[in-house]
C-alpha cells in the first residue's frame, strides 16, 4: 500500500508504468478532452494499490457509448463494440485492450445479464459493483475517488459487499465465488461475517452458474497464496459440495502450497486443483465437464490425478528419470510435489525433486526406419518392436547408445 500518498482527500496513486504508458495516455486523452471525463476503475486500481502487477485496464466514464466511439474514431483508435449493450467499448492501441464502460446502474439483473441504465453519477456506478475494494477510481493523474471506503478495506484485508450481501448475491450468484476469490487474494484475518453468512445461505444457487464462469473464478482463486483458507471456508459454507464435491482434500492443498513456497515454484492452479481432488476416473470426468476444461487443461489434470502416473516418495532416482522421460521435467516435478503433499517425507522429496529437475531425458536413439532397414515390412509389428527395445533401453537407465540399441534390435529379430 505504499502507492498511496495521503496528501489529497482520498489520496493519490503514485504514477504507475501502466498509467503513463503512451497507449494508456492516448486513450485517456481522447476521453478527457473537451469536457470529457474518464477514470481507471476496478482491478487495475485495486491491484496497483496492493502493489500487485496490473494485467488489464478498465476505464469508467460518464460519456455515452456513442460519444466514446466518436472520440476513438476521431483519434484513430481502433475499437471493438463488444458489450455495447452494457455500455462497454473496447479500445485497442498497439494490441493493448482498454475496456471503457459508461457509468451505469443495473436496473434488472439476472445472472451475467443486466438491463442497464446509463448515468453520470460516479457513486451510482460504484454501487452496482460487487466489493468495496473494486469500487476505487483513479483519474489519469492518480487522484483517487473512493466512495465506499475500498482503500481502508484493502489495507485491512476486508472483502465486503457493496450494500446488502444477500441482495447482491441474488442479483448475480457468481459474486459468491468472487467473494472467496478476492478473500484468497486480499483477505487477512477473519472474513467479513455478513458476506460469509449470505454466501452460505445462497450456496445451493452456485450449481446454476455456467461452467466457464465457475472455471474462471476457481482457477483465479487457486492462484492465490492464501487459497487454502479460502477453499476451507468455501467447503465449510457448504458451497464446494454444490459444484465440485470431489475437491475437499484441504490438508493436501495446504501442504502443496507450502512445498511450492519451499521449492520456489510459481503457483499452478491446476496442480492445486489436483491436490484437492479425491476422485475415481468418473469423478475426474465430472470435474473436467463441470469446469469445461480445455483439452490441454484436461490432459494436464488427468496426468496429475491418474493412478497410472502417480508418483510416490518411495521411488528411487531411476524411477524419477522414467517419470521425466515420459512426462517432461515440469510435470515430473508436479507429480513429486503432489506425492509430497500426500506423504510426509521432506528428505525423500528433496532428493527426488532435484533428480527430476536436473535430469535431461535423452531421445530414444532408434526410429521406425531402423527396423524397416532390417527387412521388416511396415505395419504394427514395427511399432511393437520399437516399443519393446525402448522399454529395454529405459530399463537399462537410458545408457545403451544407438549402436547398442541396433544390436539389441538385430538380436531380437533373430
Ligand atoms: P480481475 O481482472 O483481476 O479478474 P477485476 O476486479 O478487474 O479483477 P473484472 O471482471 O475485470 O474484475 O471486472 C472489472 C470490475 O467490474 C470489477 O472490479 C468490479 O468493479 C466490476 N465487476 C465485475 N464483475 C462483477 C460482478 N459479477 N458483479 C458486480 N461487479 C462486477
Ligand atoms: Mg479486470
Amino acid at each position: 500500500m505504499d502507492a498511496v500518498e495521503s496528501s489529497s482527500f482520498s489520496g493519490k496513486l503514485q504514477p504507475q508504468a501502466w498509467m503513463t504508458a503512451p497507449e494508456t495516455r492516448k486513450v485517456m486523452a481522447a476521453l478527457n478532452e473537451d469536457g470529457g471525463e474518464a477514470r481507471f476503475v476496478g482491478g487495475c486500481v485495486r491491484d496497483a494499490l496492493a502493489n500487485r502487477p496490473v494485467l488489464d485496464i478498465d476505464i469508467a466514464t460518464p460519456l455515452a457509448p456513442e460519444d466514446v466511439i466518436a472520440r476513438l474514431k476521431q483519434h484513430k483508435i481502433a475499437y471493438a463494440p463488444i458489450g455495447l449493450k452494457h455500455g462497454t467499448v473496447t479500445a485497442i492501441v498497439d494490441g493493448k485492450p482498454f475496456e471503457i464502460t459508461t457509468l451505469r446502474l443495473d436496473v434488472l439483473t439476472f445472472g451475467r445479464h443486466a438491463e442497464v441504465k446509463f448515468t453520470d453519477d460516479w457513486k451510482t456506478d460504484a454501487s452496482r459493483r460487487d466489493f468495496t475494494i473494486n469500487t476505487i477510481y483513479a483519474t489519469a493523474d492518480g487522484d483517487l475517488y473512493d466512495p465506499f471506503g475500498g482503500i481502508a478495506d484493502l489495507r485491512g484485508g476486508v472483502v465486503r459487499f457493496v450494500g446488502d450481501a444477500d441482495k447482491r448475491i441474488n442479483e448475480d450468484v457468481l459474486r459468491i465465488l468472487r467473494f472467496f476469490r478476492f478473500y484468497a487474494h486480499f483477505g487477512r484475518g477473519m472474513p467479513d461475517a455478513a458476506g460469509v453468512k449470505a454466501c452460505a445461505m445462497n450456496a445451493k444457487q452456485v450449481s446454476k452458474l455456467s461452467a466457464e464462469r465457475i472455471r474462471q473464478e476457481v482457477l483465479k482463486l487457486l492462484a492465490a497464496e492464501n487459497c487454502t483458507s479460502a477453499w476451507l471456508l468455501m467447503v465449510n459454507c457448504g458451497i464446494v459440495t454444490h459444484f465440485l464435491p470431489e475437491a475437499t482434500n484441504i490438508e493436501a492443498l495446504g501442504r502443496l502450497v507450502n512445498l511450492e513456497k519451499r521449492y520456489e515454484c510459481p503457483p499452478f492452479p491446476l496442480r492445486r486443483l489436483a491436490a484437492l481432488l479425491e476422485v475415481t476416473p468418473s469423478g475426474l470426468q465430472h470435474v473436467i465437464t463441470e469446469l469445461k476444461l480445455s483439452n490441454d487443461q484436461a490432459e494436464q489434470l488427468s496426468t496429475m490425478v491418474s493412478p497410472d502416473s502417480k508418483a510416490s516418495l518411495q521411488m528411487d532416482e531411476r524411477d524419477v528419470k522414467k517419470l521425466v522421460y515420459k512426462f517432461g521435467n515440469g510435470t515430473a516435478q508436479s507429480l513429486l510435489l503432489l506425492a509430497g503433499a500426500r506423504e510426509y517425507d521432506p528428505d525423500a522429496l528433496k532428493r527426488l525433486y532435484h533428480a527430476a529437475a536436473s535430469f535431461h531425458a535423452p531421445a530414444f536413439p532408434l526410429r521406425g526406419e531402423d527396423v524397416l532397414k532390417m527387412g521388416l515390412e511396415s505395419g504394427p509389428e514395427v511399432g511393437r518392436l520399437l516399443g519393446w527395445i525402448e522399454t529395454w533401453w529405459i530399463g537399462e537407465d537410458f545408457r545403451p547408445d544407438r549402436a547398442a540399441c541396433l544390436a539389441k534390435l538385430k538380436a531380437s529379430m533373430g
